[in-house]
């Protein structure tokens, strides 16, 4: 697996022979088909199938990984064995190289249909802080916290890839000193720095999936943006939600990096206390060392740390299943924030600026307490390989916008 690819791969890359992720590109005028990235070009698997070169069922000349997703760990594994082949051995450059693309001449395409969006609470530190700013006076962690991984079912429909604008959501929202709820564009947006990962083999209603079965269900992992309107999702998720103040938007990274490329980044998670239920019991380490960045504007504004969750990829899936609810090929699931224990390492600017009470100031001098219409967020991430380099989880970008519809006065029932 270590060996070099005869594609060139420039240093620092990130998209080298260890890690050939998965997306769905699109050429102007032509059909979106399945590819993978190497190097700074992309490789076309339908061209590829349709000269015989690989295997293929019907799933790469195709909008969506989700065909080659349901297929299972067999097909993935035959899959990535044969791409690697192809790409490392010389023999076979002259018949495999009229199949790369460079990556600026296609358009990458939201790579999964989504079923189901699934969104956890799993960074410890993310908790404490939100638990501190919101429920001042009490245990920032409430009591179920340590016992299941919480989280929320979040909307498949607004999953957009990296690159799409993000419009500002109009919404009712009422602060700590206003008598009356408003309705207006939110004045507290913000982003989420997560990663996800993307089941494709279904299973049985009323079978859990146990956690020593995440690798025969799970096809990869990919980078999460749960933009976030956090006047909107205080104001209405009393007692319940999240519900509008996430609804309208979260962008995820074109590449989905598949499971066996991220074996050697596994890590021992943080020790868990008390101990868990037994169906939440994980015999592997499936902490993972992928370091995120965030970039506000060009400028570097934290790197949170993911080997840090509490709470794992395999005790997420076991317990989200563990009702009986089955998976569908599609299903997405994000950790939540990934926040480290120091302030460098917050993954969202409701910490970073602890809920607007201290603005962040960027290199260039300006300063943000939360996203302003124009802003650009845009998440990266990197894990080491097996051969000692480094491989990248791609980005997920995004700009906002004001709503392209500003409500009618009927609608806004005064000002907003
Ligand atoms: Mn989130």
């Amino acid at each position: 697996m270590t060996d070099e690819s005869w594609v060139p791969v420039p240093a620092g890359s990130g998209f080298g022979i260890e890690n050939l992720p998965y997306g769905v590109f699109a050429r102007p005028g032509e059909l979106p088909r399945v590819g993978v990235a190497i190097g700074e070009m992309v490789l076309d698997l339908a061209g590829l199938a349709a000269v015989g070169l690989l295997d293929d069922r019907r799933w790469f000349a195709s909008g969506s990984l989700n065909g080659f997703m349901a297929a299972g760990r067999p097909a993935w594994q035959a899959t990535r064995a044969r791409i690697t082949r192809l790409l490392t051995d010389p023999a076979h450059r002259s018949e495999v190289e009229p199949h790369l693309i460079p990556l600026p001449q296609v358009e990458l395409l939201r790579p999964i249909e989504v079923a189901d969006f699934v969104d956890f609470y799993s960074s410890i530190h993310h908790a404490a802080n939100a638990g501190q700013m919101f429920r001042p006076h009490t245990n920032p962690l409430t009591p179920n916290w340590r016992r299941i991984p919480v989280a929320y079912h979040g909307r498949a429909g607004t999953v957009y890839v990296s690159g799409t604008p993000i419009f500002r959501p109009w919404g009712q929202r009422r602060e700590e000193h206003e008598p009356e709820p408003t309705y207006g564009p939110s004045r507290r947006l913000d982003f989420e720095a997560e990663i996800g990962f993307v089941a494709g083999v279904p299973s049985v209603p009323g079978y859990p999936v146990p956690t020593s079965a995440f690798r025969d269900h799970v096809f990869g992992f990919l980078l999460v943006n749960d933009w976030s309107a956090r006047d909107i999702q205080l104001w209405e998720s009393r007692p319940l939600g999240p519900f509008l103040g996430k609804s309208f938007a979260t962008s995820i990274s074109p590449w989905v990096v598949p499971v066996e490329a991220l074996e050697a980044a596994r890590v021992t998670p943080p020790a868990q206390a008390p101990p868990v239920l037994p169906y939440l019991h994980c015999d592997e380490p499936w902490g993972l060392d992928i370091t995120l960045e965030i970039e506000l504007n060009g400028h570097v504004i934290s790197r949170p740390p993911f080997a840090s969750m509490y709470w794992t990829p395999p005790q997420q899936l076991a317990h989200a299943t563990v009702g009986g609810a089955p998976l569908r090929t599609g299903d997405l699931f994000a950790s939540g924030t990934v926040s480290g224990p120091e302030p460098g390492q917050r993954g969202c600017l409701l910490e970073l600026t602890w809920n607007g009470a201290e603005e962040l100031v960027l290199p260039d001098g300006t300063a943000r307490t939360f996203l302003e219409d124009g802003d650009t967020v845009t998440i990266r991430a990197h894990a080491p390989t097996a051969s000692g380099a480094r491989l990248t989880l791609g980005e997920v970008t995004g700009t906002v916008r004001p709503s392209p519809s500003a409500p009618s006065p009927a609608v806004l029932g005064g000002a907003p």
